[in-house]
């Protein structure tokens, strides 16, 4: 490769990458895509695909989902490819009245921020699908949630982004970075580009290009395991998550088994548009290795029966484990990068990124242009780790 210019360097072909190329190409910036395999190779295909609101914090979490929600709507008419975009809303159901009780507080706390949740009774369950177990008490649903098919609509963005003219370089690895005023100098496995702008999308792997210019960023890798069935009786028309994964995602103690606990497992349940299920979840820090435990699969596999007995009769036909980006306040890093110029950090999505990628695009090609951002982005700066201590 022959050193060439681009006006902004995308660093990571994974959704949020890809979400950063589209708007920023549609903005009127010329753009590359620079990525170290295919596209979506990394988190963004090692997941599942769901928009939810219903799992992050009421306030300024759940509003920043609910702007991106609307944003993947629109996306849905506005990009090349169908993406398998549905929005039927999804459901949190309760196994005990402690959890009942912890719903019907998530339910007010949102409600109050004006988000659409409602809780649902014995007979709402019932009404949702026969297959949950009869001892579930209830739950609560929201009615914006969506899914998308995450592959596709990393690709979609893509030739998006194409469309106005971006340009992809895959099997590119970037190995090092310096600024030389006016512009950054990026060395790749393929020769030397430079950019005037430079954005940081590598998810799991932004701390490694970070410390090229020595700017810590404290994301870490967060494993989860995925158990793929195949239909044979509609087990459930949209997902469904039990009560017990918002305390997994946030860090507190749950009732359940010492195995339960340990790999993080609160059952994920999402039916595929092309008639499979995906099963999840589980949460452990266990570096960047994504090789399958089978103890893990076992108990995402009890957990699935627990709250769907006739899952017990069903085959799988796969699994596979991503890491999620994670921070330790759960909101990624949408933001400016220290005290270099034109560099920012799109990364740190965790268990969100598919949910939250449109409106991180939009934001940074806002940033980008200079101009308001749509949602205001105080609370997703990278120095606020500063202030916790955390880039010391
Ligand atoms: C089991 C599981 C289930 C999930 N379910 C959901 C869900 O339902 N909804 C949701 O919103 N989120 C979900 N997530 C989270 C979501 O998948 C991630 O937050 C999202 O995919 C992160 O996207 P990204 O673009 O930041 O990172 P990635 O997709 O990892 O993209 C980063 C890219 O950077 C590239 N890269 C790295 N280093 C270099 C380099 N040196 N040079 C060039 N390129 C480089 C990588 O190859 C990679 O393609 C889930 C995650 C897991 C693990």
């Amino acid at each position: 490769m022959k050193t060439r210019h681009t006006q902004v360097a995308i660093i990571g072909g994974g959704i949020v990458g890809c979400a950063v190329a589209y708007y920023s190409a549609k903005a009127g910036f010329e753009v590359t895509i620079i990525e170290k395999g295919e596209l979506a190779s990394g988190t963004s295909s090692h997941c599942d695909g769901n928009i939810l609101a219903i799992d992050k914090e009421p306030g300024f979490d759940s509003k920043m989902s609910l702007k991106s929600q609307q944003l993947v709507g629109e996306l849905a008419k506005e990009l090349p490819l169908p993406f398998e975009y549905r929005q039927p809303g999804s459901i949190l159901v309760c196994e005990t009245e402690e959890e009942m009780e912890a719903a019907h507080q998530w339910v007010k706390r949102q409600k109050e921020e004006g988000l659409p949740f409602r809780m649902l009774d014995r007979t709402d369950l019932k009404n949702e699908t026969k297959y949950l177990a009869d001892d579930l008490l209830g739950g609560l649903e929201c009615a914006t949630d969506s899914t998308v098919n995450p592959y596709l609509l990393t690709y979609s963005l893509y030739e998006g982004a194409k469309s106005y003219g971006a340009k992809l370089l895959k099997n590119t690895a970037v190995s090092n970075m310096r600024y030389e005023y006016p512009e950054y100098r990026i060395e790749t496995d393929k020769g030397e580009l430079t950019a005037t702008y430079i954005v940081n999308c590598a998810g799991v792997w932004a701390p490694q290009i970070g410390r090229m210019l020595d700017i810590k960023i404290p994301i870490f890798p967060r494993k989860g395991h995925l158990l793929v069935a195949s239909r044979q009786v509609p087990v459930s028309p949209r997902k469904v998550m039990e009560f017990g994964y918002l305390i997994t995602k946030f860090g507190g103690k749950r009732q359940v088994d010492e195995e339960t606990e340990k790999y993080g497992v609160a059952l994920v349940f999402e039916p595929t548009q092309s008639q499979n299920f995906l099963m999840g979840s589980s949460r452990e820090f266990a570096g960047y290795d994504i090789g399958i435990n089978w103890n893990v699969v076992k108990c995402i596999a009890r957990r699935c029966v627990r709250f769907y007995p006739k899952m017990a009769d069903m085959n799988l036909i796969r699994m596979y484990a991503g890491l999620r980006p994670w921070t330790e306040d759960h909101l990624p890093i949408v933001s400016h990068a220290g005290h270099y110029p034109n560099y920012f950090i799109a990364a740190g999505h965790e268990g969100d990124g598919i949910s939250l990628s449109a409106i991180t695009g939009k934001v940074i090609s806002e940033l980008i242009a200079g101009v308001k951002t749509s949602i205001d982005i105080e609370p997703l700066r990278l120095d606020r780790f500063k202030k916790k201590g955390a880039l010391v």
